[in-house]
């Protein structure tokens, strides 16, 4: 077992970093003021920074079968895994290197699934960062962490399909450069229950799509969106099919497979800065004639915080290879355990370090409510938590059940005869 990442690896962690050292954490400040305080939905330095890093070749490095004509730096999923723990450190930053989700999801499914034409259409300026799209499965009215609850309707009516549903918590539409969807719902109601849904590609200037409201998260205002969405009659050609009627379940668990543990990577990102800023409070800030570390609870918050990154980094990197060797429907045991595992892990992280701090912890003047409410989110994006540990629990109990016996002489119970 190797721990140590190659020199092409190790070079490319290098030039991310400067990036961010160089171009991105000196704009946190700037960023504030435009969107968060301001109210814009990019920041104006975000097309420069991305053309940049493209130029720099610092680009879609999140996508295993890039293609040789295709733009950005083909890695596996585990050669990804240190480059997205340094861009997740910055909530915006992984959008400078055409790394954000939910497009790098979209991405992989029109890269696996779509046609020559939508490949042509959406999946090459998706790939060059001309736009941004979203994926709208879940809908307020059905339980929608089992998606075959969901009831939006994609109704073939000679060449076209036609929609009328409402989905919400859709990221990425409020934003300004959000130009084409992917919406899951029911070509046959009445079909086994795993082929009865579907995919189509849906531009959002389509008559008939409308942005209700952009939700808030936790009282937080995100710029892209997470939105509350209508589908009225909504008209597509029969073309903006993805793949075949009924293949919308298994396109759903093959887009997110990666994207958890894209996401993963980015929460032990936020979880070691969360942690590095609690050390760095504790270092400074007296109580009681103590430095904060000097506490036995805050130091005792610094090592658990530690031994809990190390334990779920090597998780993730674990999983990571997983998808690589043997891809993500036979790693689907260690992609839930890493979902179940670390959004709670980095909000308990982030929970120590804002306490740290004081009151300042939970004000806008440090990154850590932010984390803090992205954490919270993560707990439901992408499958709860709950819904991942019962996963856990029935791959664990279906495989005690086939090695049933196998414990027998550990048992050893009194001789009753
Ligand atoms: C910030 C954010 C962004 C999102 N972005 C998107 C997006 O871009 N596109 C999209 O389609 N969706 C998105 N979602 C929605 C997300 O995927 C759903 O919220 C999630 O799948 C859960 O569905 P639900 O909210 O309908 O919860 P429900 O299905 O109603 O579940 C409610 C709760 O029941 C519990 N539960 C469910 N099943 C079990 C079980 N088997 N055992 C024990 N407990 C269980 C869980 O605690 C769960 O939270 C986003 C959500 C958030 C918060």
């Amino acid at each position: 077992m190797e721990f140590e990442f190659s020199p092409k690896v190790q070079e490319l962690q290098r030039r991310v970093q400067d990036f961010m050292d160089d171009h991105i954490i000196p704009r946190i400040g700037q960023y504030h003021e435009e969107v968060v305080i301001g109210g814009a939905s990019i920041p104006s330095f975000m097309e420069d920074l991305k053309a940049l890093a493209k130029e720099e070749g610092l680009w879609n490095f999140f996508l295993p079968h890039l293609k040789d004509d295709e733009p950005g730096t083909k890695l596996t999923n585990l050669e990804y895994a240190p480059l997205a723990e340094i861009m997740g450190r910055v909530m915006w930053a992984s959008e400078v290197f055409n790394c954000n989700a939910p497009d790098t999801g979209n991405m992989e499914v029109l890269h696996m699934f779509g046609s020559p034409e939508q490949k042509e259409k959406w999946l090459k300026p998706l790939l060059d960062g001309e736009i941004r799209s979203a994926f709208a499965m879940t809908e307020p009215d059905v339980a929608s962490s089992d998606a075959t609850n969901i009831q939006t309707m994609i109704k073939r009516e000679g060449d076209e399909y036609v929609i009328n549903g409402r989905k919400w918590f859709i990221t990425n539409a409020a934003h300004p450069n959000c130009k084409i969807l992917i919406v899951m719902g029911l070509t046959d109601p009445d079909g086994p229950t795993h082929q009865r849904q579907s995919m189509v590609l849906v531009p959002m200037d389509t008559p008939g799509v409308t942005v209700e409201r952009n939700i808030n998260v936790m009282n937080h205002i995100s710029p892209e969106g997470h939105c509350e969405m209508l589908f009225r009659n909504v008209r597509v050609p029969a073309s903006n099919l993805i793949h075949e009627e009924g293949s919308g379940f298994m396109i759903a668990q093959a887009r997110l497979g990666p994207g958890r543990i894209h996401h993963c990577m980015r929460s032990i990102g936020q979880a070691s800065l969360a942690m590095e800023l609690m050390c760095e409070r504790a270092l400074e800030r007296k109580t009681f004639g103590k430095y904060l570390h000097e506490h036995g609870t805050v130091s005792e918050w610094i090592a658990r915080s530690r031994m809990e990154i190390e334990q779920a980094r090597l998780l993730v990197l674990k999983t990571a290879w997983m998808i690589d060797a043997v891809g993500a429907k036979e790693a689907r045991k260690e992609i839930s355990l890493i979902k179940a595992i670390v959004p709670s892990l980095q909000t308990d992280v982030v929970n120590r370090a804002m306490q740290t701090f004081g009151a300042m912890g939970i004000s806008p003047d440090t990154p850590l409510a932010d984390l803090w409410t992205w954490g919270r989110a993560l707990q439901y994006a992408d499958g709860p938590t709950e819904v991942h540990i019962r996963s856990i629990a029935r791959m664990e109990i279906k495989a005690a059940s086939e090695r049933r016996g196998q414990y027998d002489n550990f048992l050893t119970p009194p001789d009753r005869s």
